[in-house]
């Protein structure tokens, strides 16, 4: 029976990781895929996530099942650490899933289930796994503009235009914060306008925020996620713990139904429940309960929030040492974009001959669409880097 299977496409980020894997030379500089990792290469398990894993193996009695949407306590610290005081409590719903990809997955489910003709309008680009699960699923996609090749920021008129085609009963996912693949994000501005957009459409946002505190800290990242679930009537939100708890492998992720109207929340949360239980049944415990213990004890919480600015100074840091040395380098500011990017990626704009001429010759490895882990350089990199950039022609 299955060889009726066709080969499926590889993932390219992860055949990329293979390639690099390959080269032999020394000096080669991974900003492929999308990890942090610090100035000596390593992706380094959080101060405050280790103290609480200690914590957990004196304390834990029992490895029993926990609830369809997790334990509540994970549910509760995650809202809280989303949402703030955006909307109360009692109107969201909220599931653990694995990882952040398990919570769009769970939307995407929860948005066929509700409207088998939703359309889902995505950003071009967007996180290459959003397409590539909505078509596996046979949901249908609608690109909207994003990126600006010119400017390599937000091509917000671009965007708004195209996302007058959205009705009623249709979906807009957007990226919370540190948009991935570009770096480009809105500004406080744009996602009023894009609020007002879909309040007269009446469509649906979905928000996928995988990078909180990667951008302009915990709060400013969350800003626009509180907004739109402040004003709309109903929204999806999707949130990742594996990069700003660094806990990539232990698959940690919450997606949230938030509705104005609270009763509608026992029936988003049932709907939850039953997604996890058709999928999955109960979700991974582990992450989610050192996030729980993390963010609910003073001293590791401090800890945590610590060493997260840490991690989000040193990318900025990076950005400034990129966009200074590609100034002197180029002798014009068009290299400017890097500094205004947040998050882990930006898109340098290069084609994909000049993305292979920079892995060539200067054994620069980043993806073909020219994103780049910001992450994978370091004080040492960051020049030759820029002479790669330059001497490819970007
Ligand atoms: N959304 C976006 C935009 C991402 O970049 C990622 C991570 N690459 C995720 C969701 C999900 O990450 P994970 O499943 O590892 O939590």
């Amino acid at each position: 029976m299955f060889e009726t299977l066709k080969e499926q496409p590889a993932d390219k980020i992860l055949q990329l990781m293979q390639l690099f894997k390959e080269d032999p030379r020394e000096n080669k500089i991974d900003l492929g895929v999308g990890v942090y990792k610090d100035a000596s290469g390593n992706t380094p398990i959080m101060r405050a996530v280790k103290a609480a894993e200690k914590q957990l193996w004196e304390a834990e009695q029992t490895k029993a099942y926990t609830g369809l949407a997790g334990d509540p306590a994970y549910g509760d610290a995650m809202v809280s650490l989303v949402l703030g005081d955006a909307v109360p409590r009692s109107q969201v719903a909220a599931a653990a899933t694995p990882g952040g990809t398990g919570a769009v997955r769970q939307a995407f489910d929860m948005i066929r289930m509700a409207n088998p003709a939703a359309r889902v309008f995505v950003s071009d680009p967007t996180w290459p796994n959003h397409l590539s699960i909505l078509k596996h699923m046979q949901i249908e996609t609608v690109p909207y503009r994003y990126f600006d090749d010119e400017t390599r920021g937000v091509d917000f008129d671009g965007m708004m235009a195209d996302l007058d085609a959205v009705k009623s009963g249709d979906v807009v996912l957007v990226h919370g914060c540190c948009h991935n693949p570009t770096g480009a994000n809105l500004n406080m501005t744009q996602w009023k306008a894009l609020v007002e957009l879909l309040l007269a459409k009446g469509a649906v946002p979905m928000v996928d925020i995988a990078y909180q505190g990667f951008g302009d800290g915990l709060e400013e990242d969350a800003q626009a996620v509180r907004l739109i679930a402040s004003s709309v009537p109903e929204c999806l939100i999707a949130a990742s713990c594996s990069k700003n708890f660094g806990i990539y492998r232990e698959r940690t992720g919450l997606l949230m139904a938030v509705a104005q109207d609270p009763a509608k929340q026992k029936l988003n949360q049932g709907t939850l429940n039953y997604l996890n239980r058709q999928n999955f049944s109960f979700p991974p415990d582990h992450g989610a309960r050192l996030v729980t213990m993390v963010l609910t004890d003073d001293a590791l919480r401090a800890d945590w929030q610590a060493e997260l600015e840490e991690v989000r100074n040193t990318m900025l840091g990076l950005r400034e040492q990129l966009a200074g040395e590609l100034q002197r380098l180029s002798g014009s500011d068009r290299f400017g974009f890097i500094a205004q990017h947040r998050g882990m990626f930006s898109r340098i704009g290069a084609t994909p001959e000049q993305v292979q001429t920079m892995r060539d010759d200067f054994g620069v490895y980043m993806v073909g669409d020219s994103r780049m882990n910001i992450a994978g350089l370091n004080k040492t990199t960051v020049p030759i880097l820029a002479e790669a950039i330059v001497k490819a022609g970007v």
